[in-house]
Order: structure tokens, then C-alpha cells, then sequence
């Protein structure tokens, strides 16, 4: 059948690719080490699994859930409470994931040919939303010799009739967090523009050593009536199964993605909104939260400095996030498991085809220097994948 030339064009999410593709053949199986997958390992906590069970037994099985409005009220309070951003309940959608608020954004603020800035490297999805919305990347490169982060004079220089810019702190693939300070820098060439800012802190909770996280919005009062602020559960409470999100942003804005959504999905599940009502009330939570932290923190350094001692392989030390983005291009040219490599396309393909290991290239990131492994499994699985990555690599 001919398919629309919007979808022609759009390949498939290499990060979804790699984990499912992972998750096939450890079903199968094989005993493949899985570096692939942006999810937690952890399960959900139970207490929020507890409200769900009870949400769903008590009848809460309609459209526009019970607790609809009690969510929207514990994430504006999670705002003020966490980000020190004033925000009212119906300033927030409750979207199918943070992925989905990303997409509903792009419909609802770009026409064709919009421009919008993204650093790279960028999470693979925002090009393509962009694109699907008719509009154009323009992408800011930041390299590894840049800590892997924009400089405020790439904003300037290239703000000239751009729309958006969509920023991610602590940033998928490469693992890093902007400092406050160099926030604060961004957000003054940001204010001497006219852009719009989608800032996507879905790695809000996952931040190393002494880097400290700060809400975009929340650090000039002029910004939250430009900015977009999306977030969700999947990666905070390890519910990436149950797929919640939200952003929260001026009225406009706001008005626009529930039209849209009233027409496309209408609302993310209705007794899983209770389970995400438990995530931001319940006192419990911070705790789980901070031990989550705290063992992907030593998993981390552990997984840095292990593949920083393989030849030929350089990686920056993560500071948010469960990702490091190693740049791999000394191998380039070699001839590895029988296949000579040209690029993380290659590596990626090599790693699991003949040593069991899912990472994902870096390619479809915009680096392809690079491939991401994330550090969301145990200490022993990252020994054994690494184990087998020294051996391919050295
Ligand atoms: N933004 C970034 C940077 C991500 O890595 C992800 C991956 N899950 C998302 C958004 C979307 O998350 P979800 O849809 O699971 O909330
Ligand atoms: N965001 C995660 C990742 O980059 C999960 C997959 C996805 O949503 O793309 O691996």
C-alpha cells in the first residue's frame, strides 16, 4: 500500500529498536547483555502499584479519571515544591508518556517550515516529532571537547527566525547536566530572542556528584511564559511501562495540545493516574527515589572508568541520567568480529552479533563518533557486557 510521504520518511526509533530487538533474543534465550535500554531496571515501587490496584477495584475505569484533577493539582505542586515554579493545575496536561507531550507540542506550535534549535547530541525522537510536524531541525552541535554542551553564543547565532528551542538537562545520550550557572547563561541568550523553550527534564531525579538540577523556567521570572516544561514518570519512578507524562506551560499552549488531544487520544489511562497521584503525594516516595539514585550513581563511575580503560575508547563521566556516550572513532578502520567498521552503525551491529552486547550508535543521536550504553542494569551485567566490549575492542 503507498503510504503517506509523512511516515515514508520517518525510520524507526533506533533506541526503541536495539531494546526490543534485545529483549527478543534474551526471551529466546541468548544470554545477551543489554546496554540498549533507557528504562530503569528497577520495578515500580509498590505503593504506587497499590493505588492503581485500588483505583481499578473501586470503579475508576471512565474517561476523564477521578483522579484527573488531584494529579494536576500534585504536579503543580510538585513544581512549586521541587522547581520553585508557580504553576495552576490547568496549566498541566497529563500526557501518554513525556514522549507524547513532545509530539502534541510540536503539532501545536510549528507550522511547515518552522525552524527549531536542538543540540546535539539530541534524543533520537526529537527530529523526527519536529519533521512530522512540518518543521525544520537546526541543529547546535556541542562536542565531546565541549563537555557535550552548547555554548549561549550558538543560541544567538542562530536564533534569527527560529521558533523553539527544545533543551535536555540531564541530557539523553550523552549523560550530561548543564550547571546552573551555565543554565542561567543559556536562559540570557534565550531571553534575547523570541524563542519558545520545550525543556525536557525527564532526567530531573538522576543527577551525579555535586551537579545540581534547576527547572529552566524557573530561573528568570520572564520565562515561564515561554517555556514548556515536560516531564513524566517513566524515568523518576521507574514506570516507563505504564506510560505517563505531563508538560506544563502558559494557558495558550495549554488550550491548544487538550484540543488536540481531545480529538487524538483523549486521556492516558485512567486508574494509572491514580498510581501517578500516589508517585507525587505519597511521603514515601523521595526515599525510593534517592536509592534508585544513589545505586545508578555507582553504577555509572563504575561503567565510566571501566570502558575508559579500554583502548582507544573515551567517555566523560555521567553526570544525570543512566547513559554514557563514549566516542568510540579510534576503532574506526579496524576489523572487528570479522567485519570491518565504519562507523557506531557498525560497532553497534558487531557488539551484539558477536559478543551479546546491546548498545545503541551513536548515529541516530547525531554523533556517530559515539554509542550509548545505559547503566539502568545490575553491576554484574555491566561486568559481564564489558567484559565481552574489552575483549571485541582490544
Ligand atoms: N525525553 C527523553 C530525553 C527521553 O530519553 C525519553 C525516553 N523515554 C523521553 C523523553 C520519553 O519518555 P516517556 O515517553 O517514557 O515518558
Ligand atoms: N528514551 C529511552 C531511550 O532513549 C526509551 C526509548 C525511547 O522512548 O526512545 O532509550
Amino acid at each position: 500500500m503507498k503510504l503517506s510521504q509523512r511516515i515514508s520518511s520517518v525510520p524507526p526509533s533506533a533506541t526503541i529498536a536495539i531494546t526490543m530487538r534485545a529483549k527478543e533474543l534474551l526471551s529466546s534465550g541468548v544470554d545477551v547483555v543489554s546496554f540498549g535500554a533507557g528504562e530503569p531496571d528497577f520495578d515500580t515501587p509498590q505503593f504506587i502499584k497499590d493505588a492503581t490496584v485500588k483505583a481499578l477495584q473501586s470503579g475508576d475505569t471512565k474517561y476523564g479519571p477521578k483522579s484527573a484533577m488531584a494529579l494536576k493539582e500534585a504536579i503543580a505542586a510538585k513544581l512549586q515544591r521541587d522547581n520553585n515554579l508557580s504553576c495552576q493545575a490547568n496549566q498541566v496536561v497529563v500526557t501518554i508518556g513525556a514522549k507524547h507531550a513532545i509530539e502534541l507540542l510540536c503539532q501545536v506550535l510549528l507550522d511547515p517550515g518552522d525552524k527549531v534549535l536542538v543540540p546535539s547530541p539530541y534524543w533520537v525522537s526529537y527530529p523526527e516529532m519536529i519533521k512530522l510536524a512540518g518543521g525544520e531541525t537546526v541543529i547546535l552541535p556541542a562536542t565531546r571537547d565541549s563537555g557535550f554542551k552548547i555554548t549561549p553564543d550558538q543560541i544567538r547565532d542562530n536564533s534569527e527566525g527560529a521558533k523553539a528551542l527544545i533543551l535536555n538537562s540531564p541530557c539523553n545520550p550523552t549523560g550530561v547536566t548543564y550547571t546552573p550557572e551555565e543554565l542561567a547563561e543559556i536562559a540570557r541568550a534565550v531571553l534575547e530572542t523570541d524563542l519558545i523553550v520545550i525543556s525536557d527534564e525527564i532526567y530531573e531525579k538522576l543527577i551525579y556528584g555535586d551537579t545540581r538540577f534547576v527547572s529552566f523556567a524557573a530561573l528568570d521570572p520572564r520565562l515561564p511564559e515561554r517555556t514548556i516544561t515536560v516531564n513524566g514518570l517513566s524515568k523518576s519512578f521507574a514506570m516507563t511501562g505504564w506510560r505517563l507524562g505531563w508538560l506544563a506551560g502558559p494557558a495558550d499552549v495549554v488550550d491548544g495540545v487538550r484540543r488536540l488531544m481531545s480529538h487524538q487520544t483523549t486521556n492516558p489511562v485512567s486508574f494509572a493516574q491514580a498510581g501517578a497521584l500516589a508517585a507525587y503525594t505519597d511521603p514515601q516516595a523521595g526515599e525510593i527515589i534517592e536509592q534508585m539514585r544513589l545505586e545508578f550513581e555507582k553504577r555509572g563511575l563504575h561503567m565510566a572508568q571501566r570502558l575508559g580503560a579500554i583502548d582507544g575508547v573515551e567517555c566523560v563521566e555521567p553526570t544525570g541520567a543512566f547513559y554514557v556516550f563514549p566516542d568510540v572513532s579510534a576503532h574506526y578502520g579496524r576489523t572487528l568480529g570479522g567485519v570491518e567498521i565504519t562507523g557506531s552503525m557498525d560497532l553497534a551491529k558487531v557488539a551484539l552479533e558477536s559478543s551479546n552486547v546491546a548498545v545503541v550508535p551513536g548515529a541516530p543521536f547525531g554523533e556517530d563518533k559515539c554509542i550509548r550504553l545505559s547503566f539502568a542494569t545490575s553491576m554484574d551485567q555491566i561486568d559481564k557486557g564489558l567484559d565481552r566490549l574489552a575483549e571485541l575492542m582490544g
